[in-house]
């Protein structure tokens, strides 16, 4: 579905100042400065750079996928000493949530869509010993570009006329505070499993964009599913249901928060399992596959927000040690 249509998006667009488009993948420019050299007073105190896999010492940023696609999740692990008070880390200036998991780490975890420019980004980390000293860790993401395709799609009129101003409003003053909502504790647990047993339904595709009925609309923020009328909605992973109600656009929908910034969404269904408050675990049954709201036929939509941001759910999908919650 649309992506203005299709679960609202949500995150902080001053979060995401990066401007430059070079379709380079790769990592680079990872150095370690102090405080003071990051305002200029002194030089780089040289490079401390891990590779996936090797074990992180004291004053190590690492950043996974090592060649990251617009869609996908940036996982940033920041190793710390022991007694560190706080781990500030932004992505291009804006502040991302970080939290400690064992090991000696912080974690933060950055979501990208289409819309985060391809190209060079910043990650900064700034850490404050327990003795009060500082240090600022500076490394740069290049994000590879999505290969999203664009597709001519048509709609009834029944399913077009519900995009209204008054609906996107309604559709927007639920959601976007439930997907920005931070838990501090992670509740999933292990990889995310994909809700439905359908295919995936292309052309709903992760990042497709759609031009409906001769206009050209924004992109598909989630993963759509073929299944019959009445088909098991599933938990994607352990968490809350923090939201199980009907909607002008998303129909009838669910949303599981699973903690630290991560939230699934589940639209379109013809019935509920599960409501507000429901503590669930991973492949539980929380609805039923329907066609309800703005939908372009039967099936389901699943999305999957990391901080506001839609990310491709099926990033999370694939076994990934450093996204096992603690
Ligand atoms: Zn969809």
């Amino acid at each position: 579905m649309l992506k203005r249509l299709h679960g609202a998006r949500t995150r902080r667009t001053e979060s995401f100042k990066g401007t430059v488009a070079r379709a380079t993948a790769g990592v680079a420019c990872l150095c370690v400065v102090s405080a003071a050299a990051a305002l200029g007073a002194l030089p780089s105190s040289g490079a401390v750079a891990s590779e996936a896999g090797a074990s992180p010492s004291p004053g190590t940023v690492r950043v996974f996928p090592s060649v990251p696609v617009q869609g996908d999740t940036l996982i940033v692990l920041v190793s710390v000493p022991t007694g560190t008070a706080v781990v500030v880390i932004t992505f291009d200036g804006g502040a991302v949530a970080a939290y400690p998991i064992p090991g000696g780490e912080f974690r933060a975890l950055i979501g990208t869509d289409p819309e985060v420019p391809a190209g060079p980004h910043a990650i900064d980390a700034v850490v404050r010993e327990a003795g009060g000293a500082v240090r600022r860790l500076t490394q740069t993401v290049r994000l590879a570009p999505g290969r999203f395709r664009v597709l001519q799609l048509t709609l009834p009129p029944t399913t077009s006329g519900l995009v209204t101003p008054q609906n996107l409003a309604i559709e927007s003053r639920v959601l976007v505070p439930v997907l920005n909502r931070h838990t501090p504790t992670a509740l999933w647990e292990g990889t995310f499993a994909v809700p439905s047993g359908g295919r995936i339904n292309s052309p709903y595709a992760y990042g497709e964009q759609g031009v409906y009925n001769g206009l050209r609309e924004w992109w598909h923020g989630g993963v759509d599913f073929a299944a019959p009328e009445g088909a098991p909605v599933s938990a994607a992973n352990a968490g809350v249901v923090v939201l199980a109600r009907s909607l002008p656009l998303g129909g009838n929908t669910i949303v599981i928060d699973h903690g630290q910034g991560v939230l699934s969404e589940y639209l379109h269904l013809s019935a509920f399992a599960v409501g507000e408050g429901a503590r669930v675990q991973r492949g539980v049954l929380i609805g039923r596959v329907g066609a309800t709201g703005f939908a372009p036929g039967l099936g389901l939509h699943w999305g999957l927000y990391v901080n506001g941001v839609p990310v491709n759910p099926l990033f999370w999908t694939v076994s990934r040690p450093e996204l096992t919650a603690p």
